[in-house]
């Protein structure tokens, strides 16, 4: 056919596709599938509001070069600061998806444990509902079953069921395997076969490097890990953790926090463009993001969180994929908890969770437009 025809047919093409990807299906996709990312401890305020301008110091962000770091981050307008700082969220899933977790815009989510650290959050937001057994971060396995033990217990995910986490500890999070989900998480390789060179390379360097913080490689390792991972068995249930951005949080440097928080942001957008790009995933992946426990609010106290810590129970969350409306940043909503992402996860993949897990507490209303089967 002639050049100018086929490039019309190719636009047509492009349009058609486009449409298919942005707009929220009336019906479900024929296979659906969810991706489930934790940032750990980023809090609400730089996810929404971008750099804040009290800890651009020294004294309270630990920054030895306040002047470049403002020169980096800072921006009069909240608008640019959080889109210079987390350009994903705030152009594609700020346009297609949706953002919760402004308490400026009367849009409030918080954690439903008291502990207000790690291990509670990470579980809380798995089993859908706080056990107020788990207080801390001990290595204790799990006694709770997770959304994601339970979808690999059904037909349409058995065997495709996946958690990879930067941090040691998510392995007993996410009880060792249990029922049949892959987990890999810390420094462990991954050597489910076909291993591929990429992969390979990722084992020797968890093993042959010394990362800042015990027990978690960089980001960037897990990162690669986990889409070298989804790249070779594309799983239908992923969830996926992030440990940098609290970790440099807790080491007082705002400046390394705020770059981590920005390399996640693209990291996000990787694993969601290789999504799309890919025939089986493409249109019909649900990616949910989220934060395990704020901190504080204050230069003293930013570093922290805990049940003494004020503001460190304020989380955010964003979603965005063919089942979500593109309602942009939500605001004067009912409080959402962190235990209803367990359930919203599920309603992703088209699951009652609540239904078979009665402590559960139900989807996040109006994030996942499409609930029945
Ligand atoms: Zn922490």
């Amino acid at each position: 056919m002639p050049a100018t025809t086929r490039r019309a047919w190719i636009l047509a093409l492009v349009l058609v596709a486009t449409a298919a990807i942005t707009a929220p299906a009336a019906s479900p996709p024929a296979e659906r599938n969810v991706v489930l990312v934790l940032v750990d401890g980023l809090r609400w305020q730089e996810v929404f509001t971008g750099a804040d301008a009290a800890l651009l110091d020294k004294d309270s962000g630990g920054i030895a070069d306040a002047e470049a770091a403002r020169a980096t981050w800072w921006r009069e307008s909240p608008a640019e600061r959080r889109r210079l700082l987390l350009p994903f969220l705030w152009t594609v899933v700020a346009r297609e998806g949706q953002l919760l977790g402004n308490r400026a815009l009367g849009s409030a989510v918080d954690v439903a444990n008291a502990a207000r650290v790690s291990y509670p959050g990470y579980s809380e937001m798995i089993v859908g509902f706080a056990d107020p057994a788990i207080t801390g971060n001990a290595a204790v396995v799990n006694p709770n079953r997770s959304v994601f033990e339970w979808l690999a217990g059904l037909p349409a995910t058995r065997g495709r069921v996946a958690v990879i986490g930067a941090w040691d500890r998510v392995a007993e999070i996410a009880a060792c395997g249990r029922g049949g989900v892959f987990v890999n998480a810390g420094l462990e390789p991954i050597t489910v076969p076909p291993l591929t060179a990429e992969q390979a390379l990722l084992n020797r360097i968890k093993a042959e490097s010394f990362p800042p913080w015990p027990g978690e490689p960089v980001d960037a390792v897990t990162f690669y890990a986990a889409l070298e991972y989804v790249r070779a068995h594309m799983p239908r249930a992923l969830w996926l953790t992030f440990g940098e951005t609290d970790e440099w949080a807790h080491a007082r440097r705002y400046d390394r926090t705020l770059l981590s928080a920005q390399r996640t942001d693209a990291f996000i957008a990787a694993l969601w463009h290789e999504l799309q790009a890919t025939p089986a995933t493409r249109g019909t992946t649900t990616l949910i993001v989220a934060g395990d426990h704020g901190r504080g609010r204050t230069g003293k106290d930013w570093t922290d969180h805990g049940k003494d810590v004020p503001g460190a129970g304020e989380v955010w969350i964003a979603a965005l994929g063919p089942l979500t409306a593109a309602l942009g940043e939500r605001s004067r909503h009912e409080p959402v908890t962190l235990s209803q992402v367990a359930a919203t996860v599920a309603a992703a993949l088209g699951e009652d969770y609540a239904a078979a897990e009665p402590r559960a507490a139900p989807p996040i209303p109006g994030l996942i437009t499409y609930s029945g089967r």
